[in-house]
């Protein structure tokens, strides 16, 4: 493809080196960056492992002791400024995600747009962080809380939303007065230096905003070591979120964990099966299924089953997959090509036991010469013991399975150790209670594809996570509640 950084309107966008306490920094190695999309090689970033953490960590440490002072009036003026220029670029943030991550360039502005959304609804919403006062038992005191900023906050962030998931972080964490280091994915982090020159330009002081790139280990180590770091943030696989939660216990450290899902997507025997459809496919097919929400196990009610199934076929039929910045496309590549043979293998695994592939099945990779694969149709049956069923899929292929009874369907659904997202198609108004209720997940869509928004909370329970992001409770997770008792009032 044309060299990236000709594609930019802003070529001071483009960046390989590290941004540390307000300065472009370089390491000893470099790390390449590849397109899915085409395999062509976007860049060498520079690699500043443990001790450009550590000196991002210094930096974000001397940052915080003034940037929790300003008021937060000020903060929410950068802040918002932040939010300004990363909308005001969101045509060139929109082309670095298409480049290194694959997905269409429309679905890539889209997630600048939605991602700046919680900067600016941080900006706004970090001026509501009210504090309480409290009536207490002893005589001649009075008490109330605040809401302090937690401190140097580290974010380790992943490629499946190299803008969004940095942002969705980093705006609330910055409002409310915390000052951060990120750590972006390998895969993706032209996306997170590129934020980094808009928060220089945004005017956020030296140190209160670092992004460091390079080895995951060393850095996750130096972050999870430090004592300066009060929080990690991450969002990833729960294998590696689990290994960063046992590393920050030492420090008791505050973690938030945005983990794997495995979404259950139920269609009951009342449900507008036009709607479900259309809802499986925006669930399934955006960011090509590499998102921890996406639908993971279609539950259909078996009345409903077969019609379901050749609704969803014949939407599929018409997607039209490619490179990213080829109009009309709506399936862009998986990230690399071990993504693509982990994918097959679950789907060879499935139709070696029995499922049956309706559409698609295998790699395009040699079609369309990038990391792709066909947006795939199986009917597993009742079989909820396959593999398919029981990891993330995390690409383009939708898994079918029947079910009966409401009670055995949300016995179904809950079996498994995450607890993400759930969908549930029913126009049936108990029902809508009865399922929001049972099911074991932080969020519950109700006739409705996408969960995620500034104003809501987003997480899950179980192996998902941990904390919320989004809202009022996105603010105040990177907060401290401090009471204050004051004795002597009546002397
Ligand atoms: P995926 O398999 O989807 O890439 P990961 O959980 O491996 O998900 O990656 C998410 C983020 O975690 C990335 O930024 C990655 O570099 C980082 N990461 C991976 N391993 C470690 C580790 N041992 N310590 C800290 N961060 C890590």
């Amino acid at each position: 493809m044309t060299a990236l950084i000709e594609r930019l309107n802003d070529r001071d966008l483009f960046k390989t080196h590290s941004f540390i306490n307000g300065q472009w920094v370089d390491g000893d190695t470099a790390f390449a960056v590849t397109s899915p999309g085409d395999r062509s090689h976007l860049a060498d970033v520079y690699d500043v492992g443990a001790s450009g953490a550590r000196q991002a960590i210094d930096a974000a440490e001397k940052a915080f002791q003034h940037w929790k002072k300003t008021s937060v009036f000020e903060r929410a003026r950068i802040v918002q400024r932040w939010h300004d220029l990363i909308v005001a670029h969101a045509d060139d943030l929109g082309t670095l995600i298409t480049a290194e991550m694959g997905k269409p360039f429309g679905e890539a502005k889209g997630e600048v747009v939605y991602g700046a959304g919680f900067v600016s609804w941080s900006a706004e919403e970090a001026k509501r962080l009210y504090g309480e006062t409290i009536s207490t038992p002893f005589p001649g005191t009075r008490g109330w809380t605040v809401h302090q900023p937690v401190g140097v906050v580290a974010c380790i962030t992943p490629w499946n939303f190299p803008s969004a998931m940095i942002t969705r972080k980093c705006g609330p964490a910055l409002a409310a007065g915390c000052s951060v280091v990120v750590k972006p994915a390998p895969e993706t982090p032209l996306s997170a230096l590129a934020l980094a020159e808009l928060a220089k330009r945004a005017g956020f002081p030296d140190g209160v905003f670092n992004v460091i790139c390079g080895d995951a280990a060393a850095i996750g180590g130096e972050m999870t070591g430090s004592d300066a770091v009060r929080m990690v943030g991450f969002t990833g696989s729960t294998a590696v979120g689990k290994l960063l939660m046992r590393q920050a216990a030492d420090g008791v450290k505050r973690v938030s964990l945005e983990l794997g899902g495995n979404a259950p997507f139920i269609v009951m025997d009342d449900a507008d099966l036009d709607a479900a459809a259309d809802g499986v496919i925006a669930s399934k097919f955006r960011a090509a299924g590499q998102t921890c929400v996406s639908a993971n196990r279609i539950i259909a009610q078996a009345g409903i089953a077969d019609a379901l199934i050749e609704r969803i076929a014949a939407r599929m039929e018409k997607l039209k997959v490619g490179s990213g910045f080829e109009g009309g496309v709506q399936v862009g590549p998986l990230i690399h090509d071990e993504a693509v043979a982990r994918v097959d293998t679950l789907v060879q695994d499935a139709k070696g036991k029995g499922a049956k592939v309706l559409v698609g099945g295998s790699p395009l990779a040699d079609e369309l010469g990038g990391s792709f694969y066909a947006p795939t149709l199986i009917e597993s049956g009742e079989d909820f013991g396959l593999d398919i069923a029981n990891s993330e899929i995390f690409g383009p292929v939708a898994s079918v399975y029947r079910a009966d009874s409401e009670d055995e369907i949300i016995r179904l659904a809950n079996d498994t150790p995450y607890g993400l997202a759930a969908y549930v198609y029913t126009r049936d108004v108990g029902r809508v209670h009865r399922l929001s209720e049972g099911l074991d997940f932080g969020m519950v869509g109700v006739n409705a594809p996408m969960v995620g928004s500034p104003a809501t909370p987003f997480g899950g329970v179980k192996e998902s996570g941990i904390g919320r992001e989004g809202g009022k409770w996105g603010v105040e997770e990177f907060t401290e509640l401090k009471f204050v008792l004051l004795g002597g009032v009546n002397a």
